[in-house]
């Protein structure tokens, strides 16, 4: 374990940006925390979660994936990505971190999504433990140690300093990064610190919360419950809930024609908007209950049959915040489970 002052982040992020790019969250104009470009001047900001989560890092809003151009029965194809380079993103909350995991079960299955799979292979993540949740903070309820947080790199935020922990090789290679302006330490500060964070942890609202109802295999048990239609009834399938959700990764494909060749990109799309499913034979879910329900549905009951049980949801509490008629995974799980 190493560590240094809080005193000496600003010289230690500009030796680390000399290498690659690090992107932290800095507090916007509007004071809500949202990644950036580390440039001189840059302030890492301690607000708890950025109001957009860092899956854009690896799955990104809108990317173009390919450009062609046809003339008779000639087509031109042309590959449109640059070249990757290292990246750092730092300050990555134990949630999010956990959402790459279920992201990565996504888009690195065969077939391999090779846009994605590429920036996870340049992408170091740092990640820092959570020393004050927030009320709508949950991820104990999937099985996340808030102050125990995954990645390349784990820390430690005290009131002094920080402290730095290598999980992975791609973490040690950036440990030796980092190794001038830091020094070793014992882990004595860092477990005072963890002790500190679960004490909060348990006196949080929702630290009860449990998900042992649902799972894999309950999908009789909860698709036709009647609560489906009092619990959707004020959705508005606006799908914010979906765009700040670490864990959705539901996409659209779509061709623009530049007028001089055609651009194939791709960009977030979401369950919840009502031409989503739209097929040739038609929509398979024309209501907006039959919309509500899948998102949860999935995150809860059909995400974890295909993945050994792992949920699609980390506790973030984004979705809590953010959502226009206050409704949210946590209501649904308290409705349908019983709680
Ligand atoms: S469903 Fe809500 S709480 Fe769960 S990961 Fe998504 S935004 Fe966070
Ligand atoms: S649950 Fe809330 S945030 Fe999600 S689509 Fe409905 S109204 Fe929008």
């Amino acid at each position: 374990m190493r560590k240094c002052s809080l005193d000496a982040l600003q010289a230690l992020f500009a030796h680390v940006n000399a290498s690659m790019a690090l992107y932290l969250p800095v507090d916007g104009s509007d004071g809500k925390a949202v990644y950036q470009k580390w440039s001189e001047g840059a302030r890492w900001s301690h607000a708890l979660n950025t109001v957009r989560s860092p899956k854009d890092f690896f799955f990104p809003q809108t990317e173009d994936l390919m450009k062609f151009k046809t003339a008779g029965k000639s087509i031109e194809i042309v590959d449109v990505r640059n070249a990757a380079e290292d990246f750092v993103i730092f300050g990555v909350r134990a949630c999010d971190v956990k959402s790459f995991e279920i992201l990565d079960r996504v888009f690195l299955t065969d077939p391999v999504d090779s846009f994605y799979a590429s920036r996870r292979e340049h992408g170091t993540i740092v990640s820092v433990a959570c020393t004050r949740p927030s009320e709508t903070c949950f991820c104990g309820t999937f099985g996340i140690d808030a102050a125990s947080p995954a990645g390349d790199v784990s820390c430690w935020k005290t009131e002094t300093e920080l402290f730095w922990q290598a999980n992975t090789p791609k973490g040690e290679a950036f440990l030796q990064l980092i190794a001038p302006l830091t020094e070793e330490c014992g882990n004595e500060a860092v477990q005072a610190q963890q002790e500190k964070t679960a004490a909060v942890m348990k006196k949080l609202p929702l630290a009860e919360l449990k998900a042992d109802a649902f799972g894999g295999g309950k999908t009789k048990e909860f698709f036709d419950r009647p609560e489906w239609s009092e619990l959707s009834q004020a959705c508005l399938g606006c799908g914010t809930c979906t765009f700040v959700c670490p864990t959705c990764q539901c996409y659209d494909i779509k061709d623009f024609n530049t007028g001089n060749g055609v651009i194939r990109f791709r960009c977030w799309d979401s369950c919840m908007y009502s031409e989503f499913t739209k097929m040739a034979h038609g929509n398979s879910r024309l209501s907006q209950k039959e919309r509500f329900r899948q998102r949860f549905m999935h995150k809860l009951v059909y995400y974890p049959e295909n993945n050994d049980g792992l949920f699609s949801c980390v506790g973030c509490g984004r979705c809590l915040s953010k959502c226009p008629i206050s409704m949210n995974i946590v209501k649904v799980m308290k409705k349908l489970g019983g709680e």
